[in-house]
């Protein structure tokens, strides 16, 4: 929400250390499982391939060989040519009744001069004719040229045609070879970019055309937000008449952010499930990675189907490989650029009667090209957060639905074991807690396959999936400090939540909710806004005693705040009522560079001074607030431990218990 300020506890990303780096950003991570999936599904793609395509050979060769033998049997058995034996035929020159003769390799053709009557080569009955032909005997007869010279009036003999015939094979075969090859050599290119050969620009969800899922809301679990937002496009796909009757604004485009494996994938089936529809998805990586110019008719092919199956849910997977800022990279890529295009063609050319709702998936929604976030198109966004304990307990409930527990499990443990892990990190641990058991001829998974499970995923993940519990600590005292400051210091915005559960590039966030739009700043509220944006760092420092990167965004807010203040809204008394701003550069419209202010070295100096100064004060004011009040400082660190993310009103709560709510000012009271 942009309405509310949030401190976050940042996971530096200079920070090698404890922390580990790669954390959030485990998009990479989230991909490449991904791919396998798409990898395995082009394998047996590929199979199959092989098979269709050894198939069409055979039948061709088969053909081919069919008609070969065919006809050249049909040419000697045809009826108007007598099959004579030898002898008849040695007789019949003799005589003088042979008009013509001719040699073919072993075959000799020839007609009589008045017709022969002889058996038939079936055994029953007798066959005449005139046209007559039989087969040599193996090694010639010697006297049978003598005899034709002289009897027989036409004769010659023909080249053996057995050359002649190898050519016309290879002339017929050849061409099929080549075409064979091609498409081999096509079905492999296209297994690379994992695509099926016959699905050139028809869009690979024909393949899922009746892709109804049967997946509810009741399988995704600790995504509640998410879920409520999604009860709309349900009710609007059940009963879109009723929608459209009242003239209501219309669902049509709703973009899912959330990390990797949190379930994003699994809402957008469930919401297909519940309202009973068909679900056609693709990913973006798969309009792009196709032949070029294949992307946008792949969209066309897309949108058309479902449009088709109205209502119906189309789902973007990825959609970033798509709708990436154009432009924004150097090598831009035409084809990407023509596949989004398409994209936005299609979801404004939406008929308003057609009840289709296009949903997407991102990590990554800052590149977003900002056309694709215009009303009428992805216009609605849901967060799809990283669940809180409650959260994983439940997902691990639905996963482990089919297996059975020792009862020693407790889940509770291994959900309150598991900070930061999302649903598909979850449902793997299950799964290998299963499998380890299924090793150990076990009746039933036992706690320790579950511990065992979690060191194995944890030893062979490339990110810490969970942070150490030293770390849980900083960050809990930490996101602490800035709700206890909020909390205690006048005309700051109301504390909304605090959670410790890793969201984006943060480890842990406190939320404000400002109570109006504020279009003037007073000098009061900016210090208070020091003062609790420090409370973090001053926190560490009250509760741990050293301190961490953690606070590189909080000491970024701040400076930029004080630097503010005294240079641009005349707040120091030092400098006086006298605005220091950088003047723009009027042809690029950004600040000028270094060195080009309109004011001294010497003034300069004493700004940085002055913004020093009111930083510290700010903080020395968050240190002796957090001193003072350390115990209820502790019962929130140790509340957001158990609990993960805690709400104004437990805050409240431990604000009375511990008896600093006196000195809260009078609002909270
Ligand atoms: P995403 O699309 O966000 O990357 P997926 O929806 O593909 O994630 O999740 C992968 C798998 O992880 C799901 O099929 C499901 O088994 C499990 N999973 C993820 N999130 C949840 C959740 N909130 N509840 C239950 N299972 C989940
Ligand atoms: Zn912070």
């Amino acid at each position: 929400m942009d309405a509310q300020a949030i401190y976050m506890y940042q996971n530096s990303p200079n920070d090698g250390g404890p922390r580990g780096t790669q954390r959030p950003n485990s998009g990479g991570n989230g991909n490449g499982s991904n791919g396998g999936n798409g990898g395995n599904s082009g394998n047996s793609g590929m199979s199959l391939l092989v098979r269709s395509i050894l198939i069409v050979v055979v039948v061709l060769l088969g053909w081919y060989f069919f008609q070969y033998f065919f006809q050249s049997g049909s040419s000697s058995s045809s009826t108007s040519v007598l099959e004579v034996p030898y002898s008849t035929f040695y007789q019949q020159v003799q005589n003088g009744n042979v008009q013509k003769v001719v040699f073919q390799g072993q075959d000799i053709t020839g007609q009589f001069k008045s017709a022969v009557t002889v058996p038939n080569t079936s055994g029953s009955g007798t066959q005449t004719g005139i046209d007559f032909h039989l087969t040599q005997l193996p090694n010639g007869d010697p006297n049978l040229n003598a005899l034709i010279l002289k009897n027989v009036p036409d004769f010659q003999t023909k080249q053996v045609q057995d050359n002649n015939l190898l050519w016309t094979i290879v002339l017929n075969v050849l061409p099929w070879l080549l075409i064979i090859g091609v498409f081999l050599f096509i079905a492999r290119r296209a297994t690379q970019s994992q695509q099926n050969i016959f699905s050139f620009g028809k869009s690979k969800a024909k393949v899922v055309l009746e892709d109804r899922p049967s997946t509810t809301f009741a399988d995704v679990a600790g995504v509640d937000e998410a879920k409520s937002d999604l009860v709309e496009v349900v009710e609007f796909l059940k009963t879109p008449q009723k929608f459209q009757r009242l003239g209501g604004k219309i669902p049509r485009g709703v973009l899912l952010v959330g990390s990797p494996g949190t379930g994003k994938t699994l809402l957008a089936r469930a919401v297909a499930g519940e309202a009973g529809v068909p679900f056609f998805s693709m990913s973006g990586s798969e309009f792009v990675e196709v032949l070029v110019g294949v992307g946008a008719s792949r969209v066309r092919d897309l949108f058309d189907q479902a449009k088709k199956a109205s209502p119906s849910i189309i789902f973007i997977d990825e959609i970033d490989a798509v709708g990436r800022q154009r432009g924004s990279s150097i090598n831009s890529n035409d084809e990407r650029e023509q596949t989004l295009n398409q994209l936005l063609v299609e979801m404004d050319g939406f008929d308003a009667r057609q009840a289709v709702v296009v949903i997407a998936a991102t990590n990554r929604p800052d590149g977003l090209d900002k056309a694709l976030l215009r009303p009428g198109r992805f216009d609605r966004r849901v967060t799809v957060e990283r669940p809180d304990w409650n959260g994983r307990l439940a997902i691990l409930k639905i996963h482990s639905h089919n297996v059975p527990l020792g009862r020693d499990v407790d889940l509770i443990t291994v959900a309150r074991g598991t900070p930061g892990m999302v649903g598909a990190d979850l449902a793997n641990l299950v799964n290998e807690a299963a499998l380890l058991a299924a090793r150990r001829n076990l009746d039933a998974v036992t706690q320790s396959c579950f511990d065992e499970a979690l060191d194995k995923i944890l030893i062979g993940a490339e990110r810490p999936l969970v942070l150490s519990d030293e770390d849980l600590n900083v960050i809990a005292y930490h996101e602490g400090g800035h709700a206890l400051t909020g909390l205690l210091t006048e005309g700051v915005d109301p504390v909304t939540k605090v959670t410790i559960v890793p969201r984006g590039q943060a480890l842990g966030v406190t939320m404000y909710t400002p109570l109006d739009d504020r279009y003037n700043y007073s000098r009061d509220y900016l210090e208070a806004q020091m003062v609790t944006a420090l409370g973090g760092r001053a926190a560490e420092q009250v509760a741990i005693g050293h301190i961490t990167t953690g606070a590189e965004n909080d000491l970024q807010r701040v400076t930029a705040i004080a630097r503010q203040m005294v240079t641009r809204w005349g707040m120091s008394e030092r400098l006086g009522t006298i605005s220091y701003s950088e003047r723009e550069d009027p042809f690029a419209g950004t600040a000028l560079a270094n060195g080009s202010h309109d004011y001294s070295e010497r003034t300069a100096a004493v700004i940085d001074e002055e913004v020093n100064r009111l930083i510290k004060i700010a903080y020395d004011q968050s240190v002796s607030l957090l001193t003072e009040h350390k115990a209820t400082l502790d019962a929130i660190a140790k509340s957001l431990r158990l609990h993960e993310t805690i709400d104004a009103r437990r805050l409240r709560e431990i604000m009375i218990e511990t008896g600093a709510i006196g000195a809260a000012p009078a609002a909270y009271r």
